[in-house]
């Protein structure tokens, strides 16, 4: 596989108004104002550069990731031929807001991208998938980081609507300065224990 990639500016309305609408939201979740050195965003025309940039083969569920300052996601041309999941303009839209939640996750958490489970559920929960995305009836997978897709981001979206969206940004800026075991900073913040109970409670109520 070649390792040469040709890389040009390429000004894009519909996709500027996506970038531009994102980047004021997540300002706004994560109250940061990002200003100078804001992440870009690449579009990679197909499966194949996909492979060639990760250095391996992907699943064709994969159609975006991030990577320091940049998010990469798949040409919504190539949507339909190179991946797994259906086009639509709403889900297009939510998946560069996810890449780019990640980008702001680093910078909230001073460049941490662990548990996965957080990490994926924050930018399921902030980019809007998780009201897109059917539900789990039960948390039983995501604490163990398999599954995270399904449960995850209605995990970070009960957790907000029963203690505050400051709770979650105070526990990602926590992080940043924290050593030792996850669940308990998670402890500290939330008063509760990081398990599978804690998080089917909040279903019921
Ligand atoms: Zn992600």
């Amino acid at each position: 596989m070649s390792n040469i990639f040709q890389i040009t500016i390429s000004p894009n309305e519909g996709l500027e108004i996506i970038y531009t609408q994102a980047m004021e939201d997540l300002n706004d979740f994560f109250q940061i104002k990002w200003v100078r050195n804001k992440p870009r965003v690449c579009v990679v025309p197909d499966r194949v550069t996909i492979d060639a940039l990760r250095d391996q083969e992907t699943p064709k569920w994969l159609v975006g990731w991030d990577s320091d300052n940049f998010v990469f996601v798949l040409s919504k041309s190539s949507f339909e031929t190179d991946s797994s999941h259906p086009y639509t303009d709403e889900d297009y839209k939510m998946l560069i807001k996810h890449e780019l939640a990640h980008a702001y996750f680093r910078v909230a958490t001073g460049g941490r991208t662990q548990p996965k489970w957080l990490w994926e559920g924050v930018s399921i929960f902030a980019s809007g998938q998780v009201e897109r995305w059917k539900k789990p009836e039960a948390f039983r997978t995501f604490l163990d980081n398999s599954d995270v897709y399904t449960e995850a981001g209605y995990a970070m979206s009960l957790l907000s609507t029963k203690f505050g969206k400051e709770k979650l940004l105070q526990l990602l800026k926590g992080y940043k300065t924290f050593s030792g075991d996850f669940s308990n900073l998670f402890r500290d913040v939330y008063q509760l224990e990081l398990n599978y109970d804690t998080f089917n409670s909040l279903i019921q109520k």
